[in-house]
């Protein structure tokens, strides 16, 4: 994979910079679409809106390969981690300081760290959702915005992670599910090409429930790839069944669960309109 930018053209600049727009619009679409009744907090007194008491950070680790380094170069070109934290401060009331980090781990991955209140984003993990999904004959042009797609989904998916921490957000069943109820939810909320990034994600879990183990992991806290895939395939499909008719059958989600995905894409959607409603900083 040629994730630096020194060629020109950039062969992966295209889609990475139309993905920048949703990253962007994120969670300022969540300040426009939801009334903000967050005027009795008391943490908010005397505080103009869209200042951050507790900003988010942004750190990247040195890197310690030439591939960490181009993936680190590339990523703080697009400014795609510096968006997000820009958007989360000027949409949500953080009671906590966040941090997204970029470092080294030994496999590709990203997770969130809740006695630092750290995203944890793998170098290598943008290569990794690529080499994935190009198991599944994506190639080209298509295997990159798939992959950056994919990647986008990750984030977010950790950003759920550390939403329900900061925000002491209750969750009774599995975390991991809700997380991907919130990424799903978020890239959704971004109309030219939410859809299509949603199901990238999904595609991705896919693709990994071919990989080696995958199949047994019938212990661990996330559900298994092909049910994360399947569950995301329903939520898309849900958020606007009219429009997206040809789901079901395109993405080989059956009948007996499709016909209860828009009814499962509005508790995703109530939950999550709730739980963040009393942080929303009323947009201007
Ligand atoms: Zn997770």
């Amino acid at each position: 994979m040629n994730i630096s930018c020194k060629a020109v053209p950039c062969p992966i600049a295209r889609p990475w910079a139309r993905l920048l727009a949703v990253a962007s619009i994120l969670f300022l679409g969540w300040a426009t679409v939801l009334p903000s009744i967050s005027q009795a907090d008391e943490t908010r007194k005397g505080k103009p809106a869209g200042k951050a008491l507790h900003p988010t950070k942004v750190v990247y680790d040195p890197p310690a390969s030439v591939q960490s380094r181009d993936v680190r170069d590339a990523l703080k070109s697009d400014g795609i981690l510096e968006s997000m934290a820009s958007d989360l401060d000027k949409t949500l009331r953080l009671p906590k300081a966040l941090t997204l980090r970029m470092g080294e781990c030994g496999e590709p991955n990203a997770y969130y760290h809740t006695e630092t209140r750290t995203i944890f984003i793998c170098y290598n993990l943008l290569t990794g959702i690529e080499q994935d999904l190009a198991g599944v004959d994506l190639r080209g042009d298509a295997l990159q915005t798939a992959a950056w797609h994919a990647f986008v989904f990750s984030l977010i998916h950790e950003v759920g992670h550390a939403l329900i921490d900061v925000l002491d957000v209750p969750v009774a069943g599995r975390e991991e599910d809700v997380a991907d109820q919130l990424s799903t939810y978020a890239l959704l909320e971004e109309e030219s090409v939410g859809v299509e990034a949603a199901l990238n994600g999904a595609s991705w879990f896919g693709a990994r429930s071919h990989g080696v183990g995958q199949a047994g992991a019938f212990w661990d806290s996330h559900a298994l790839d092909i049910q994360r895939y399947y569950n995301i395939v329903c939520w898309v499909y849900g958020s606007n069944p009219e429009a997206l008719a040809h789901i079901p059958e395109s993405y080989s989600l059956p009948l007996d669960r499709a016909v209860n995905c828009p009814h499962e894409y509005r508790q995703l959607k109530r939950y999550w309109d709730r739980t963040l409603a009393p942080f929303l900083i009323a947009p201007k």
